[in-house]
């Protein structure tokens, strides 16, 4: 019982979801997407993440970057960043360590923490799919935010998986009705990589000089 493979949603559209469910259309139903700073900046430290040279074993910890991850229970799949294997009684067989290892992934962004729990979701959405691969149990991993060069240790609280779990859900329907929703506008506009693609649309009566200035004020 599950998802079929070819049904499966990518795992980073979780933070787009639930950040604004338009700009999660707009790339994954449209296949819209601007590439502005953050999102340039944002891929590359991604890219950094993924290398292959940074692929370590040191002691009690074995990381690897660039994990392919899916869960046909969720139908979702993904890359992991980084995943720290770490030496545990409770942990798997790995088929050239010896030992007992216990995942933990960890997930680079550019910015810093955000008000929202989008990316506490993807974060625990990448846990509960090494779980049901791997048969084990995680209860926390961290984010690593470029701007501020923090990380921050996230538990997997039982709300924080039901958020997953009604979000993936949330996804699935909206992808099968194959409709994007309508322009809401919200403060994270301004901050959103598809605004210069959403918001004319949305400005027939205002300019986007006016909106703008609108939203900053907000801000200020
Ligand atoms: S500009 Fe605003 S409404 Fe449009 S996709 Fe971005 S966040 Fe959503």
């Amino acid at each position: 019982m599950g998802y079929k493979e070819e049904e499966y949603l990518q795992l980073s559209g979780i933070q787009h979801f639930l950040f604004c469910r338009r700009q999660w259309a707009l790339i994954h139903l449209e296949q819209q997407w601007a590439e502005n700073y953050r999102t340039t900046d944002g891929e590359l430290m991604h890219k950094n993440a993924h290398d292959d040279r940074k692929r370590t074993s040191r002691g009690e910890l074995f990381v690897l970057s660039g994990m392919h991850i899916h869960s046909p229970r969720l139908g979702l799949s993904g890359t992991c960043d980084v995943v720290e294997f770490r030496q545990n009684k409770n942990g798997i067989l790995l088929h050239d360590k010896p030992g007992l290892w216990l995942p933990y992934p960890v997930e680079y962004k550019r910015g810093r923490t955000k008000p929202d729990a989008s990316d506490e979701a993807q974060l625990c959405a990448e846990a509960m799919c090494l779980e049901e691969m791997l048969c084990c149990e995680i209860a926390e991993g961290a984010l690593y935010y470029g701007e501020t060069r923090h990380r921050q240790v996230v538990t997997f609280t039982p709300e924080l998986r039901a958020l997953v779990e009604r979000t993936a859900e949330e996804m699935h329907q909206l992808y099968r009705r194959g409709c994007t929703p309508r322009v809401r506008p919200q403060k994270g506009c301004q901050a959103c990589s598809l605004n210069g693609l959403c918001l004319p649309k949305l400005l027939k009566k205002r300019s986007v000089a006016e909106y703008m200035s609108h939203e900053l004020g907000e801000w200020s």
